[in-house]
């Protein structure tokens, strides 16, 4: 098992305190065949579809082949539902995940009991924190909804997982915990690739097997879904980057288009900028009409670069670093294997983008 402690730029920073921004002038909705026209007036609690609800209130603007577009009248009007906490048992669990989440679903429908529960709060791509920001903005409710499926799933060892440079919630965590013996802080260090499951439980000596693994995030949409009956319409969004005066982490509206997000937060210094999305090291870059997706964890503003690739010196860095194995250099198209992790770009001298080249081909 090979994990990297990554080089990164200290000067990359995030603000303290997560933001929030509630009131984009639209959304834009992924809804095929909707039963709305223009016009409609929905609420911010109507379902447009089995699992997404409009998020805001407002008139429906449009409707086209890629987005039904809400226009925000800004009133946060709702149905309401009356939203109860209820009880929660591995019947209702269930019934609950199959119909609004099929892949916590897949992860619980065999599940009873469990030797295992494991929660991790790690991001371990470069400058994504949203697992951590969402772990200091609910520790209390975190903390009180994993013990109760410490629990009903009768585990034997309940661990919350974080990095031991996340100094900004270990104190906090310790406090908690002492209303919750059965759940156990582990402090792991800051090494690229721990934030995939099965490298984080090789590393912790936890069989993969009868094992409870979820992200602080999925934790979060479970607990909202099964003790509330609600579908999150809001998101973590890391925005960060060497462009940037200081990142954020914002909880936003899902479905805002990124230009609106920039517009309002992006505190942007540098005039010749790239936007990439996800991981850094994989580098995909994306324009600001990109609509965000609880798929898209983080948008990255980028100084653009000039690094110019030499040729392949032939050092054998990309292959000995490969968590894999595979020789990049040899393949023809990525294949199903491969992580898409860009450890092989990263580590290479000549600066060639590997995985570019790789999909170019396919
Ligand atoms: S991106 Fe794929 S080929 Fe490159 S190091 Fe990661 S797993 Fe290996
Ligand atoms: S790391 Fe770069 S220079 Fe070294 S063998 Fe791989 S592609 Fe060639």
């Amino acid at each position: 098992m090979k994990l990297v402690k990554l080089n990164k730029d200290n000067r990359i920073k995030v603000a303290d305190e997560t933001l929030i921004y509630i009131d984009p002038d639209y959304l834009y909705i992924p809804v095929v065949n909707p039963n709305f026209k223009v016009n409609d007036y929905v609420f911010k609690d109507t379902l447009l579809t089995d699992n997404i609800y409009a998020g805001i209130s407002g008139y429906i603007k449009e409707i086209n082949k890629n987005y039904l577009v809400i226009a925000n009248d800004f009133k946060e009007k709702s149905i309401n539902v009356k939203k109860e906490k209820r009880t929660i048992t591995i019947e209702t669990i269930l019934k609950r995940l199959a119909m609004y989440n099929s892949d916590l679903y897949n992860l619980f429908k065999s599940l009873k009991n469990t030797d295992n529960i494991v929660i991790s709060g790690i991001n371990d791509e470069p400058y994504v924190y949203n697992n951590i920001y969402i772990l200091k903005d609910n520790i209390k409710e975190i903390l009180s909804f994993l013990d109760e499926l410490h629990e009903l799933y009768q585990s034997n060892n309940t661990s919350l997982i974080i990095k031991n440079n996340d100094s900004k919630i270990i104190e906090e965590c310790l406090k908690e915990l002492g209303t919750y013996p059965s759940i156990k802080l582990t402090l792991v260090d800051d090494l690229y690739l721990l934030g995939k499951k099965e490298y984080l439980l090789n590393y912790l000596h936890i069989p993969i097997n009868n094992t409870l693994y979820l992200t602080v995030e999925e934790l979060v949409t479970l607990r909202n879904l099964v003790k509330y009956g609600l579908i999150d319409n809001m998101q973590y969004l890391t925005i960060s980057g060497d462009a940037l005066n200081e990142g954020i982490v914002l909880k936003v509206k899902k479905y805002t288009k990124l230009k609106d997000i920039l517009v309002k937060y992006g505190d942007i210094t540098y005039k010749d900028y790239v936007l990439v999305t996800g991981n850094l090291l994989v580098g995909h870059t994306v324009s600001p009409s990109l609509v965000i997706t609880d798929k898209i964890k983080a948008i990255h503003v980028m100084k653009k670069r000039c690094e110019k690739e030499d040729l392949c010196i032939n050092c054998g860095k990309c292959l000995s670093i490969c968590p894999l194995k595979i020789n990049i250099l040899k393949e023809k198209k990525i294949s199903n294997a491969c992580y898409t992790c860009g450890l092989c770009s990263y580590i290479c001298p000549s600066h060639i983008n590997l995985l570019a080249k790789v999909s170019d081909k396919s």
